[in-house]
């Protein structure tokens, strides 16, 4: 008789599931696993339609935790068929005693948080009701098929079949008049399969998608070699990738190369056959539309190569979404299929079904009869099991309420409201965007880290904070805003189901980073849940990833660099070092025309560059100086930027070498920067430029020459500024604002580089001299509309926000953009963070602003 009280309860055999059991018994908790089929497996149980295979290969879709299996069993192809995945399953399972352990055709139906026993009361088919400390929905992201949403599917006669529910017995299609709709994963797999046996086959497609060939054979030689002579590593590497399959990480960008280079080296990944090659053969064809396309139209010539009618190869061509942007496919003859005379294709988008009849299909201005019809409509993915489970967490709650509006989550593995209840691959974390055994397992240890955590010192239950929910929300937001996956109308989106919110629901910073930040919540004390128990409580709130994540991948390559500290660089070598850096980062966008010149400064001649926007002018004009500490950088120096502000504002930028320290020490900066106002604007007409349209803008330093020449041209008359644009400016040098405590480490800008310049700069008491540290002028009445965008994460941040409000307050028209996540150096770098992008956008709309009457 099983118990009616237990430690945990699990829902779910598939491999999470069974791999659940085994650690529950290891570490002794009472358990009961529930699950609706007849056997283990989960997917491999329930998809059994012709074809199902997996598109990971063998050597990576298997379970780690159990050494002896490597050497037990041996898969006999590089892509597995849903049987022999299913008798892995069964296998282990019976190696394990598994078996024993899990009731089947058991369905949970209902689950409830009891806040006075802190236990959940869980419902199942069979009418019973077992408590538990711990709930555990091991249910899986694509378990639940999704309703096809067509007309008159109750009307047909036929035979009706659903990929994810396909008949244990099996289905012969001979001489059959067979509908397929939906070319997806399982259709694609499916239909040429059933094309072999069918009288007539007509494809129904809404989306073409992506699809590779398998080119399925023995497992690949390579990995089998790799994991011989090091599994441990192999092992390790797959856990801390970004997909759970150990890859090198390309660094060439689609843009880089030409279309031929391109193409030869899709080349080499496609005959790998192995479904994350392609998509890792460019750095950059996840988060830019035009890298994208150069994958997407390999990928259409391939079809086009094979699919003999035009027409058809075009209706088969993805235009509509991005490679990978929705899980592309991987197929044995899919494409070939659409040459066979007796197989169809009908493109929903001009022929739309109209009603499933009795004994067919009205589409378009045709009627068809069918034997049978397979619905490939896929799942109601992520959330579906989850949801469908009816669970109600404090207060009467109930989950499928609280995602009304989209998922929400900790880590993906727990929610508020819901104390001791947790996801497997749920939405938040990785998932399906992974080689999925990598993130059970590590799911799975984590659950049984927790629980045996819990157990150990004394507490009942745990739950995540609001704040630490909202900050992963965020994350997993920042996350999708860098790539272009949510252009796509995809299951990822939830797109394919109606009414079900329009979010990114898997995580897709990667495995790697994802098990990092989970990782880190232990490390921190279970940073952001708190637990509590009869006697103790323990809270430690906070946010574990706030980081832009492209910014935080930035910082952690250059942390692999060992890059020596400028500060302990003599000047000219870090000038060659900023150079030499600077050489290797992308351009930056087209501008109508670049020149360089050389104007008056305070003391001789500066070397300038004008950035002409392509439009006609004339232009206004902003007057820019570069970062660099007021050391090292010059009028070149931040050509991506300057780019960018000119494309963007359409104004005339003149970016100017003004002179360094320590040859040139304070005040000559702020000279040379006032003087080459007074020369630009003496000369705007010939530059091409509005004489009394000129504003300065700056970064850093350069900020801080920008402020004061602001100031200066206030102060001493000079020309009327339209505005001042400040990136991240410098404004005191006492360096005593928390900000460089804080931000002093990591960011590439520490405290003691800022120091390093200061010293080069100015002596202690010149930078009590508001024309080295603006923030200490008198008044500050009188200055021009500014726009100030200080960084979450830069020494100098504090200092920015203090000038703004000290702007504000002096009754300056402000706009103060606090860039979260973001460092002193990212929103400079062009083409290379794509979270920098829309500040940008923001400081040049802001350019324009100042000049509008
Ligand atoms: C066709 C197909 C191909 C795939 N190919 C790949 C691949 O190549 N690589 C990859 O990494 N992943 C692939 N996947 C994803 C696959 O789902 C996972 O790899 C993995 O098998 C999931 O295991 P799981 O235990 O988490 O969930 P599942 O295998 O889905 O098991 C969940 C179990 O929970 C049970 N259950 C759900 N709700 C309830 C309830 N209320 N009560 C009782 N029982 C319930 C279900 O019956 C099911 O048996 C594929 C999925 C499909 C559908």
């Amino acid at each position: 008789m099983a118990q009616s009280d237990v430690d945990v309860v699990v829902v779910g055999a598939g491999f999470a599931g069974m791999y659940l059991l085994h650690e529950l018994r290891k570490t002794g908790f009472s358990y009961r696993v529930l699950e609706a089929g007849d056997d283990v497996g989960g997917t491999w149980y329930w998809n059994r339609y012709p074809g199902a295979r997996c598109d990971i290969a063998t050597t990576d879709y298997k379970y780690t935790w159990d050494p002896e299996l490597h050497e037990q069993w041996q898969w006999s192809e590089k892509h597995a068929a849903q049987p022999e995945i299913l008798r892995y399953a069964q296998f282990v399972a019976k190696k394990h005693d598994l078996y024993s352990g899990i009731e089947f055709k058991t369905r949970v139906d209902g689950a409830q948080w009891n806040e006075a026993t802190k236990r959940w009361n869980i419902h199942t088919s069979t009418g019973e009701t077992i408590t538990c400390q711990h709930y555990v929905m091991a249910t899986g992201c694509l378990s639940v098929p999704k309703e096809p949403d067509i007309n008159g599917t109750e009307k047909f006669t036929g035979n009706v079949y659903v990929t994810g529910r396909w008949p244990h017995e099996g289905v012969d299609f001979t001489g059959k008049r067979v509908a397929v709709i939906g070319t997806g994963s399982s259709g694609i797999q499916s239909i040429p399969h059933i094309a072999e046996q069918a009288k007539e086959l007509v494809v129904f497609q809404r989306t073409p998608n992506f699809s590779m060939p398998a080119f399925n054979g023995p497992p690949p030689q390579d990995r089998v070699e790799r994991l011989k002579a090091d599994r441990a590593t192999y092992e390790h590497e797959a856990r801390y990738s970004g997909t759970g399959v150990p890859l090198e990480d390309s660094t060439v960008s689609a843009l880089s190369v030409t279309q031929e280079e391109a193409f030869a080296m899709l080349e080499k990944a496609w005959q790998k056959g192995e479904l994350l090659s392609l998509g890792n053969t460019f750095m950059d064809s996840a988060i830019n539309r035009k890298a994208n396309d150069v994958v997407a139209e390999f990928m259409r010539m391939k079809v086009r190569s094979v699919v003999k009618d035009p027409e058809v190869a075009e209706l088969l061509s993805p235009y509509k979404h991005g490679y990978g942007t929705k899980r592309p496919c991987m197929d044995t003859g899919y494409f070939e299929t659409f040459n066979k005379p007796h197989v169809r294709l009908v493109d929903l988008n001009t022929s739309p079904i109209r009603s499933i009849t009795e004994t067919g299909i009205d589409f378009g201005k045709e009627s068809m009869e069918f034997d049978a019809i397979v619905y490939a409509t896929g799942f109601d993915a992520m959330t579906g099991a989850i949801v469908s489970a009816n669970i109600t967490g404090k207060n009467g709650v109930t989950l499928k309420s609280k995602w009304e509006h989209g998922p929400l989550t900790y880590l993906g593995l727990t929610s508020v409201g819901f104390p001791n209840l947790y996801m497997i691959t749920g939405p938040g974390s990785p998932s399906v965007l992974s080689n999925m055994m990598v993130s059970i397992e590590q799911h799975v240890d984590w659950i049984r880290d927790t629980l045996v955590h819990m157990r150990e010192n004394g507490f009942d239950t745990i739950e995540p904070t609001p704040l630490a929910e909202e900050g992963w929300r965020v994350h997993c937001t920042d996350c999708a805003d860098i790539t272009i996956f949510q252009e796509a109308n995809s299951w990822y989106m939830g797109a394919n189901v109606p009414g079900k919110p329009r979010v990114m629901f898997p995580y897709i910073g990667g495995v790697g980073r994802y098990r990092m930040a989970c990782e880190e919540v232990v490390n921190k004390g279970f940073l952001g849940f708190e637990l509590a128990g009869s006697t103790k409580k323990q809270c430690n709130d906070g946010l574990v990833r706030q980081v832009q994540p492209d910014v935080d991948m930035v910082l952690d390559f250059i942390s692999t660099l060992n890059l020596p500290a400028m500060e302990t660089m003599s000047p000219t070598e870090a000038r060659a070092f900023s150079e030499a850096s600077s050489a290797m980062r992308p351009s930056g966008p087209e501008v109508g025309e670049i020149t360089d010149g050389v104007l008056q400064g305070a003391d001789g001649e500066l070397q300038y560059r004008l950035y002409r926007p392509a439009t006609p002018g004339p232009h206004p004009i902003a007057v820019y100086f570069h970062g660099g500490g007021w050391v090292f950088g010059s009028h070149t120096s931040d050509d991506p930027l300057c780019r960018d502000l000119c494309a963007q504002s359409n104004t005339l930028i003149i970016s100017v070498n003004y002179r360094h320290a320590p040859e040139a020490p304070f005040p000559a900066a702020a000279e040379d920067g006032f003087a080459a106002l007074k020369w630009v604007h003496a000369n705007a007409a010939e530059l091409g430029g509005i004489a009394d349209q000129i504003a300065v803008a700056g970064w850093s330093a350069g900020g801080n020459v920008a402020a004061v020449t602001a100031q200066m041209s206030r102060d001493i008359g000079g020309p009327h500024l339209s505005g001042q644009l400040l990136l991240c400016p410098v404004t005191d040098g006492s360096q005593q604002h928390a900000s460089h405590k804080e931000n002093g480490e990591r960011f590439i800008l520490t405290k003691s580089l800022m120091e390093w310049f200061w010293n080069h700069y100015a002596t202690p008491e010149q930078r009590k001299n508001p024309q080295a540290s603006p923030l200490l002028a008198a008044s500050l009445a009188g200055l021009p509309p500014t726009m100030l965008v200080t960084c979450q994460f830069d020494p100098l941040r504090d200092e920015g926000n203090a000038y703004a409000r000290a702007l504000m307050q002096a009754g300056v028209k402000v706009e103060h953009v606090e860039a979260r996540g973001h460092i002193h150096t990212s929103i400079t770098m062009v083409d290379m963070l794509p979270s920098g992008a829309p500040h940008r956008r923001e400081m040049a709309r802001a350019l324009r602003g100042f000049f509008l009457k």
